[in-house]
């Protein structure tokens, strides 16, 4: 790449690429120790993954919950109300190789001193009628931060590797009955997870089936099953329906440049969230396949703008 570089007094102390709660907590504080940070929000998803949620219950502060769109605008009134500049555009390059740090936009170029990467990851989804629709209505991602809703109802989880046994186990101290729905005759997950899942008498496998249909008009009602070896369908009554198929760290940017793992998360010296590349700092479900929670993103957010403002202060 051979960007155009803008003189000197352009360049910023810190962009900030992504606008969850890791990327608007790394704005507030970069923004309050006077850095002027400058943050890239994304086009279509600006707020990030609570965007596409309802009520948030488990974030501090908050004590009836909050709906995820009102979380974020909060978190983005405050980054702006220290002056934070937002901008609703995605980041499309990237050279944060040099001293200085590159990003551009499809129209516009821009530098800057150190970097936050807090892009966050997004959920697989089976792409089907209704998914999107009911998300936050019966659909969910995330057992942690939706179980609780599900006290006394039947749920069924889909996927068969360690995080979607683990959801599923998680959810039977809520549910009456949770379906682990599998494509094949086998799990995926390791075999201690799964014998505690096989013991567990709230919990049934549904083998050999995939979802053909999500049902329901305002709430998710039920689901359609396909069995992947005869092709029958049938109808399971369920009222949650939790999709744990993986999730995808955004970091096609970043390759060649910031160590990644195997999956494509990016590696950061823990406890810090310094990368292999002096000057850029990495926060989120961009980092964390762990947690994955808006707290946790928030948290490392605000350890991402520590840690820029510390290495501005060293350059300075
Ligand atoms: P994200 O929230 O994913 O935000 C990253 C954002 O960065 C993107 O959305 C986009 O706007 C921007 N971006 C990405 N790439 C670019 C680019 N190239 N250029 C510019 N911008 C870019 N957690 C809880 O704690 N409690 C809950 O109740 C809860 N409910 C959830 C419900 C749902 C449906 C989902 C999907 C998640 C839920 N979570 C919940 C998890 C929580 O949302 C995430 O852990 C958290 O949002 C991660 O924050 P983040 O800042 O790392 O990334």
């Amino acid at each position: 790449m051979t960007p155009e570089t803008p003189a000197d007094d352009q360049t910023r102390n810190v962009i900030i690429i992504g606008s969850g709660p890791s990327g608007y907590t790394a704005a507030v504080y970069a923004a309050r120790a006077s850095l002027k940070p400058l943050v890239f929000e994304g086009s279509v998803t600006a707020g990030g993954a609570l965007m596409n949620t309802t009520e948030v219950e488990n974030f501090p502060g908050f004590r009836d919950g909050i709906m995820g769109p009102a979380l974020m605008d909060e978190m983005r009134a405050q980054a702006e109300r220290f002056g934070a500049e937002l901008v609703t555009d995605d980041v499309v390059e990237v050279d944060l190789t040099g001293d200085i740090k590159v990003v551009r936009t499809a129209t516009d170029t821009y530098t800057a001193r150190s970097v936050v990467l807090a892009m966050g990851s997004g959920y697989r989804k089976l792409g089907l009628p209704g998914e999107e629709e009911l998300s936050g209505r019966g659909v969910s991602w995330c057992a942690t931060c939706d179980g609780f809703f599900f006290r006394d109802q039947a749920i069924a989880v889909i996927g068969g590797g360690d995080s979607a046994v683990e959801e599923a186990t998680f959810l039977t101290r809520f549910a009456s009955k949770v379906y682990l729905v599998h494509r094949r005759d086998e799990l995926r997950a390791s075999k201690i997870m799964q014998e505690r899942a096989f013991a567990d008498p709230k919990l049934e496998m549904v083998w050999n089936s995939e979802v053909a249909a999500i049902n329901g008009d305002d709430r998710l009602e039920s689901i359609t099953l396909r069995d992947t070896v005869t092709g029958e369908q049938r109808q399971l009554d369920v009222t949650g329906l939790f999709i744990a198929i993986g999730h995808d760290p955004r970091s096609e940017l970043l390759t060649g440049q910031v160590d990644l793992d195997d999956d494509g998360y990016v590696l950061v010296n823990h406890p810090f969230t310094t990368t292999n590349i002096p000057g850029v700092f990495a926060a989120g479900d961009l980092v964390d396949h762990h947690y994955r929670q808006a707290v946790t993103a928030a948290g490392t957010g605000c350890a991402a703008a520590l840690d820029a403002e510390r290495y501005i202060a060293m350059l300075d």
